[in-house]
């Protein structure tokens, strides 16, 4: 497919993970990508990387900026750079809550803030915001995580009440957990890793994670140009954990 051919592309976290899978791809169908991302090692020749921190706005600026300069234009955003955080509502500190929703949230309102008088001249503009499971399902000992991501959700639908007339589409996916270093770290913490990566396949409907190209390949749904009617939409990729209610194996 070369849906994104001629078009432009910045991907936030675009360095790892979902971000960087999201970056091949787009690259792969055509656009010019940008990673900004906090390191960019790691990152193909095809990808721009544009080291930057989402919590800074001259940061941010600069790199929109740097991008626009180098390719001419900007038609596609995806807002994809995160943090985590683990513990129940008396565990976090206000610091711990200001960092991650400074991050998580902010850090989108940043880019979108910067990149939408650049969408506003594209034929084709989109921003896609990597939201999570946990925006919309309750998920044990994650609640400032899942409180950003909620956010996110949010934050996408009215961005894209805001911006539909002006010819920008706003979506986002709501992944489940996913295989990519995120988790790799997560694991790290449990007593025996393998054993915890077998009970995390094992949770899941399909009895696997999901790969960061399948969470990638749902992205570029979304910003691509063949999509133009997809508008606030939030696309679960996260094995119909969010949906099915499946019955124990032993039971009619
Ligand atoms: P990852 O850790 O592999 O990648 C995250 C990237 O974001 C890293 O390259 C990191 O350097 C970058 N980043 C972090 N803080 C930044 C900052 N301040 N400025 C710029 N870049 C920064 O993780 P991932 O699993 O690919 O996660 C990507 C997104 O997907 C995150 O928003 C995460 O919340 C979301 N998500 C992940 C999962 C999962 O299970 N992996 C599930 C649902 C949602």
């Amino acid at each position: 497919m070369d849906d994104f051919a001629g078009l432009v592309a910045i991907v936030t976290g675009g360095a790892s993970g979902i971000g960087l899978a999201t970056a091949n791809l787009l690259s792969n169908r055509g656009a010019q990508v940008a990673a900004l991302d906090l390191k960019l090692k790691g990152l193909p020749d095809s990808v721009m990387g544009v080291q930057t921190d989402v919590s800074n706005d001259d940061q941010v600026k600069a790199a929109v900026d740097a991008v626009v300069e180098r390719f001419g234009r900007l038609d596609v955003v995806v807002n994809n750079a995160g943090i985590g955080a683990v513990g129940d509502v008396t565990v976090n500190s206000d610091d711990q809550w200001a960092r991650v929703l400074d991050v998580n949230v902010l850090g989108m309102v940043r880019v979108a803030r910067h990149s939408i008088p650049h969408l506003r001249r594209s034929p084709a503009a989109s921003i896609v915001n990597t939201s999570s499971i946990v925006a919309w399902a309750g998920v044990e000992q994650r609640v400032l995580y899942s409180a950003s991501k909620g956010a996110v959700y949010a934050l996408t639908l009215a961005m894209a009440a805001d911006h539909v007339r002006e010819g920008i589409r706003v979506n986002c996916v709501a992944p489940g957990s996913a295989d990519t270093p995120w988790i790799d770290r997560s694991l790290e913490q449990a007593a025996d890793p393998v054993a915890a990566r077998a009970a995390l396949d094992a949770f899941q409907p399909t009895g696997r994670l999901v790969s960061a190209d399948e969470v990638a390949g749902a992205i570029a749904y979304l910003a691509s140009p063949l999509s133009s009617a997809s508008v606030g939409t939030v696309l679960a990729v996260d094995n119909g954990m969010h949906s099915l209610r499946l019955r124990p194996p032993d039971r009619v």
